[in-house]
């Protein structure tokens, strides 16, 4: 089969990701991939006038040029091999990086709109935001006569499946395309255009469609390609004025893209903790000025010095009147006498290198959209592939399309209510979650005196990044509902020495963006003093215990339950929110700090690839901390394109050693000569006792001889991030306000259980851990996670991310090039 692959629409970081994906999985798949220059206007344009102009492929001498290489070394592969070693470079790659500026006048690299690609010409697009293959908003393609000359350029190249990343516009278009190609193509061949063979091998176009938008506002998918870096970059913003706002007491106007969707503007009020929120689909009531000032007020009387008002671009209000960022400055200038601000993002939001996640979704997403071409016939709808939770999904792509339009439509109709449930329950939420933690609230709006819980808070293990945000969350809905939030400072031995204090409204404050843990952590488990604990929980009359934490804190919920055959106090509801970098709990998919830790480890990883890279042939060997879970070492080699990853679960053989590296000689020795590069081996610092990174580095020393030479690099504790990352404060938000409405329903049991003095009991299910479980966020009583756990290595039976260690080998071609496939 032959596959192209082409950007459109807007530009979005992870979009090389998206295209590297899609090159290298369809070469292993025995297809050749080509890419399409400037979106749908390279299709309309095609090769033509380079075709007039030059008559030839420039790929032949490069790959005459390999194949040289491949004799020089001797290289000694099956005949699998074949493959990828014809689809290892066709020259274009280069061209590609290199040729943007000389799209002008309508002309692109002479002409040549859709060029094929080989497995090293998508070396390196990771790290680069944007899209490399450049986008377009082309107009011909809306008419029947541009789409008719883009299926003549598709059947002049023999490609009939075709990859499109864009927004709703472009996958509108993909689809029409392919409604249209039967039809196109008889009329290409009653134009004597194309010869009846030609006729009837593309009978039917194949298209699957990758959703890349920085809006995020596509439905039947929970992210789009892009999204994520956008969020990075709005909060690094918010981050930055926060400072500024605080040292001058100011209020800031942030204006967020997002267009029709309030998406990025809720995320980031979530995850900056700001004041105040305009987005399109949930309008506020004329005159919504009394509000908000009102609030902000508020805020100000209980002392803080600083507002943060964010505005997306589309925002309206009831009536449907835009609102401005600068009317909202003299809203606040004048009615509250705030030295007010307006800062305006613009296109900083678009641009920069793509954050953990917009690497690892769209590989796997551009993995699927091959799987998914190569599956399909002409009975098969379009499909987007789209992301629920945490699980890459196929959605009928026009469904999804017409899903988005109607929230469009739902918004000018003034039905919120259906808008915001079209847009999806997480978003729904977010919005709930960000009125709770930032909107004081009102006495009226509290619970009855019976049904309030003092609360306590705790952190357990290593500091994660999320822990300070999930805390404070909590906190604040508990002040909302009017229950006591009680911190117990550094873990169970603080609380044994009385360590334990309340927090307020206006304390967490400025929690959401700091690392580490706020409330002092340690890995004491209850049962050094289990007694002592429980006289504790009894003297501070605690009703319900949030603990935050890694396995530690899997482990001592598990000893408070067992505790209540011995012990009342802890006949209280409990739940543990998994927070760790190791990401080592069982059952859970996701632990908060784990995003922030891959993040953290991206950017180590970039600065080492380059230094690695400028010495041309060096391989840097890094470790990663993660206990004895592979998670961080192997999601962080999917994120930064490793060549290899070593992970406790498999261990360390000689005969694995022995054939990475024969491996690493390979892929070194079909570099072009002054074109290597440098190249990652990720190692987790628990894989092997005997085989250490220092070990390993100097074997790759001395066997790299004259074609590479290796370093190392532990990356130890920088893994736990400083800032942590927009996706760990605004999941922390989210579970920690799931699990507060889990400890207010079994604390509602225990309360239907009788009058004041009757000894309660609380059932298992009121010690639970919360779990991500592919696409739904589960309580699991504590009990029940017992039999998924290793507690010996410290982490779960089973993990949702073991098959992503072949995926990295691979992407980075190794069965191929040592023939093994
Ligand atoms: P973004 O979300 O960034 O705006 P988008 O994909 O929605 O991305 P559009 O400008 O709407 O951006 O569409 C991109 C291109 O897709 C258009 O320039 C056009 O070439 C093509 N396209 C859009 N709608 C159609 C359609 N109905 N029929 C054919 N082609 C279309």
């Amino acid at each position: 089969m032959r596959i192209a692959v082409l950007t459109s629409g807007g530009d979005s970081a992870g979009m090389n990701a998206a295209v590297r994906a899609v090159v290298k999985t369809g070469i292993l798949k025995g297809c050749e991939v080509y890419v399409v220059r400037e979106g749908y206007e390279g299709l309309v344009r095609g090769n033509t006038e380079w075709a007039e102009a030059e008559g030839q492929r420039v790929n032949t001498s490069a790959t005459e040029s390999v194949k040289q290489e491949v004799e020089i070394n001797q290289y000694q592969a099956g005949s699998d091999n074949v493959n990828l070693l014809e689809n290892l470079r066709f020259g274009d790659g280069e061209l590609l990086k290199d040729g943007t500026s000389e799209f002008v006048g309508g002309r692109t690299l002479k002409g040549r709109y859709i060029v094929r690609v080989g497995w090293d010409d998508v070396r390196g697009w990771f790290s680069q935001g944007g899209t490399l293959i450049g986008t377009a908003r082309s107009m011909t393609f809306k008419t029947v006569e541009g789409r008719r000359a883009a299926a003549h350029n598709l059947v002049k190249e023999g490609i009939d499946a075709l990859v499109v990343c864009g927004g709703d516009g472009s996958l509108t278009g993909a689809d029409v395309f392919r409604r249209e190609w039967p039809d196109l193509l008889s009329n290409l061949y009653e134009t004597s255009l194309i010869t009846e063979e030609q006729l009837k091998k593309h009978g039917h176009l194949k298209i699957v469609g990758l959703v890349g938008s920085i809006d995020n506002d596509m439905s039947m998918t929970d992210l789009t390609i892009g999204a994520p870096t956008a969020l990075h970059r709005i909060c690094e913003a918010i981050d930055n004025i926060n400072s500024t706002a605080y040292s001058h007491s100011r209020a800031f106007v942030v204006e967020v893209m997002g267009r029709d969707c309030g998406w990025l503007a809720v995320l980031a009020g979530v995850a900056g903790g700001a004041d105040f929120v305009f987005i399109p689909e949930r309008p506020p009531q004329v005159p919504w000025e009394d509000a908000m000032c009102a609030e902000i007020h508020r805020h100000r009387e209980v002392g803080k010095r600083k507002t943060i008002v964010l505005v997306a671009e589309g925002a309206q209000d009831a009536d449907l009147n835009p609102i401005k960022a600068e009317y909202v400055k003299q809203v606040l200038s004048e009615r509250l006498g705030l030295d007010t601000r307006v800062t305006t993002l613009g296109h900083t939001q678009r641009g920069g290198r793509p954050c953990a996640l917009d690497r690892i979704l769209p590989t796997l997403q551009g993995v699927e959209a091959v799987n998914a071409l190569l599956e399909s016939d002409e009975s098969t709808p379009s499909y987007m592939i789209g992301l629920h939770e945490n699980k890459i999904v196929r959605v009928p792509l026009m469904e999804a399309v017409e899903q988005t339009r109607a929230v469009t439509r739902a918004v000018k109709a003034k039905d919120y209510d259906k808008a915001l449930e079209l847009r999806g329950s997480e978003f729904k939420e977010m919005l709930e979650g960000f009125i709770y933690t930032s909107a004081l609230g009102s006495e009226s709006e509290k619970l009855p005196k019976e049904k309030r819980m003092r609360v306590g808070i705790i952190h357990m293990g290593a500091p994660a990044g999320g822990m300070n945000a999930a805390t404070r969350d909590a906190v604040r809905y508990c002040i909302r509902q009017g229950h006591t939030p009680l911190a117990i400072h550094n873990g169970f031995r603080g609380l044994l020495d009385d360590n334990i204090d309340e927090l307020s409204w206006l304390g967490v404050d400025a929690w959401m963006p700091r690392g580490g843990s706020e409330l002092g952590t340690n890995r004491a488990l209850p049962s050094a003093d289990i007694g002592g604990v429980a006289a504790k929980f009894q003297q501070f009359k605690l009703q319900a215990l949030l603990i935050i934490g890694g396995f530690e804190g899997f482990c001592a919920l598990l000893e408070l339950e067992e505790g209540r055959k011995h012990y009342p106090a802890f006949h209280i509801p409990m739940v543990h929110l998994p927070a760790t970098i190791s990401n080592n709990v069982p059952v859970t998919e996701y632990s908060l700090g784990s995003d922030t830790s891959l993040n953290a480890l991206v950017d180590a990883c970039d600065a080492i690839k380059q230094s690695a890279s400028a010495s041309r042939d060096r391989v840097f060997v890094v470790e990663t901390q993660g206990g004895k879970c592979g998670f961080i070492a192997t999601m962080g080699a999917l994120a930064v394109g490793a060549s290899l990853v070593y992970t406790p679960e498999d261990g360390m053989t000689l005969d694995m050693l022995r054939r990475d590296v024969r491996y690493l000689k390979t892929r070194y020795s079909l570099d072009l000569p002054g074109k290597s590069e440098g190249r990652l081996v990720i190692r987790n610092e628990k894989s092997s006792e005997v085989y250490t990174t220092n070990m390993i580095t100097k074997m790759l020393q001395e066997e790299g001889g004259s074609l590479f030479d290796a370093r190392s690099a532990a990356l130890g504790h920088t893994l736990q991030g400083g800032i942590p990352s927009p996706f760990d404060r605004v999941r922390a938000a989210r579970l920690s306000l799931k699990c507060m409405v889990f400890l207010e329903q079994h604390h509602n049991r225990l309360l239907a259980q009788g009058g004041p003095h009757k000894p309660r009991h609380a059932t298992g299910e009121s010690a639970a851990v919360i779990t991500v479980q592919t696409s739904s966020v589960k309580m699991v009583p504590v009990q029940d996670m017992v039999s998924h756990a290793d507690m010996v290595n410290r982490r779960g039976k089973n993990a949702w991310w073991y098959d992503i260690k072949g995926l990295v080998e691979q992407l980075a071609g190794k069965p191929k090039f040592l023939g093994l496939h």
